[in-house]
């Protein structure tokens, strides 16, 4: 960020900022080696040399095969697309299965695909934020056209158990991809032990720019592209190379294979100091979705009694960033998606706030964070209408409100 104080960035999930060795090797590209990859001539060979050269380390970072790797724009089009070539490969299938907690590429798409006339099935999951695997077997048909569950969610870092989905998937002989965007750099990647026949990965979500993503296709898996033109890519994807942004995103491929041990150390050190200091120093303060397994990097907290609008408001001028859902449902009033579907009641959903880090925050950064957010929070307790401790509500004792809570979590779960 270009602000002149220092401004502590922990919205990593939602972007993160592009690496200065990503933009060394990006710019001589936009200088100087412009050209059109597919052209005939010498130069051109040379610039489509450096997207194979990316290729290679996009693919090594998923333990894929190069020419198992096709750019697109984005995650959100590796997404649609996955889905969109397992509908058209079996036209006679109309049923798609998905999650209620997926990233709105995947609950968009599937409304939409539901206005289409195809059914499909978003997998409720546990107050924990897991995933029911006899929910996915009651749910596959023979008409199922496809699986696609994410590995990480982007809101509470939650883990799905993506190998025994993809071999369940296969027994079933349903195709199976996962949307991975959050996990480069975070988890070890190895598609031959997930076991998909397609992943998604996004370069913004690993310190690449935003605008280039990937669509893993595994070998001999049946593709039919979802961007129609030329035959870039393999036939698999029309549209002439975004040349800078995937050779940047080469180099961000390497960068996080050489910093997921910093990712799986320093950083989940640094995210645990978080997570407990604060769940230590503000009372009425639970984290939302698992423990374990969980992405390193991410924690979800619900402050009880305030709207985590109003905190992030007060971060923002204590230069800290965060997030409550996710970047892409900021703005609207619905409380998130992903946190209703884990039966959390609309008020702790509303009061819940994302602090996502990566390998470029420091120790520095978690203690001041630890200085500033318990007294944001408390100030913000003071003037809510909702707290125990309310001047207007003094008859309310916490105990009670406690209950009342519950109660109405109880309700929106469903629950006695
Ligand atoms: C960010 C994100 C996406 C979308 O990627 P874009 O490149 O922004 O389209 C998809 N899935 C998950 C889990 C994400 O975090």
């Amino acid at each position: 960020m270009s602000e002149s104080r220092h401004t502590i960035y922990f919205d990593n999930n939602a972007t993160t900022r592009v690496a200065p060795e990503v933009i060394e090797v990006l710019l001589p590209m936009l200088e100087r080696h412009w050209g059109n990859p597919s052209s005939a001539y010498g130069i051109a060979r040379e610039i489509a040399g450096h997207v194979e050269n990316a290729r290679e380390k996009v693919a090594a970072l998923i333990g894929a095969e190069p020419r198992e790797i096709v750019f697109t724009s984005c995650g959100t089009e590796s997404n649609n697309a996955a889905i969109a070539s397992a509908l058209r490969a079996a036209p006679e299938k109309r049923h798609v299965i998905t999650t209620a907690v997926e990233h709105s590429a995947n609950i968009a798409f599937g409304r939409e695909l539901e206005r289409r006339g195809c059914e499909v099935t978003f997998l409720p999951v546990s107050p924990d934020g897991s995933l029911d695997l006899g929910l996915l077997d009651q749910s596959i048909r023979p008409d199922t056209a496809i699986v696609s569950v994410m590995w990480a969610n982007n809101e509470t870092g939650v883990l799905f158990p993506i190998p025994e989905i993809a071999a369940f998937c296969r027994s079933k002989g349903v195709p199976f991809h996962t949307d991975a965007v959050q996990t480069p750099g975070k988890l070890k990647i190895d598609v031959k032990e997930l076991g998909c026949d397609m992943l998604s990965l996004s370069g913004h979500k690993l310190h690449a720019p935003k605008g280039i993503g990937l669509l893993y296709v595994r070998r001999r898996f049946k593709f039919h592209p979802y961007v129609i033109g030329g035959h870039q890519e393999r036939g698999r994807r029309g549209g002439t190379e975004n040349v800078p942004y995937i050779v940047g995103f080469g180099r961000a491929a390497e960068l996080a294979l050489e910093r997921l041990d910093d990712e799986q150390g320093r950083v989940r050190a640094l995210r645990d100091k978080l997570e407990d200091g604060l769940l230590k120093a503000v009372p009425h303060t639970t984290r939302n979705g698992a423990k374990e397994p969980r992405l390193p990097n991410t924690s979800n907290l619900a402050f009880d009694f305030v709207e985590a609008e109003a905190i992030l408001m007060l971060l923002d001028r204590a230069g800290i960033c965060a997030s409550s859902g996710s970047a892409c449902t900021t703005g609207s009033l619905d409380p998130s998606h992903v946190l209703t579907a884990m039966g959390l009641s609309p008020m702790r959903a509303r009061g819940s706030v994302r602090f996502s880090l990566s390998h470029d925050n420091t120790e520095a950064e978690i203690d001041t964070a630890l200085e500033q957010i318990p007294p944001i929070i408390a100030k913000l307790r003071a003037i809510s209408p909702l707290n125990p401790g309310h001047p207007d509500n003094e008859n309310y004792d916490i105990e009670a409100a406690r209950v009342r809570h519950e109660e109405e979590t109880a309700r929106a779960t469903g629950a006695e």
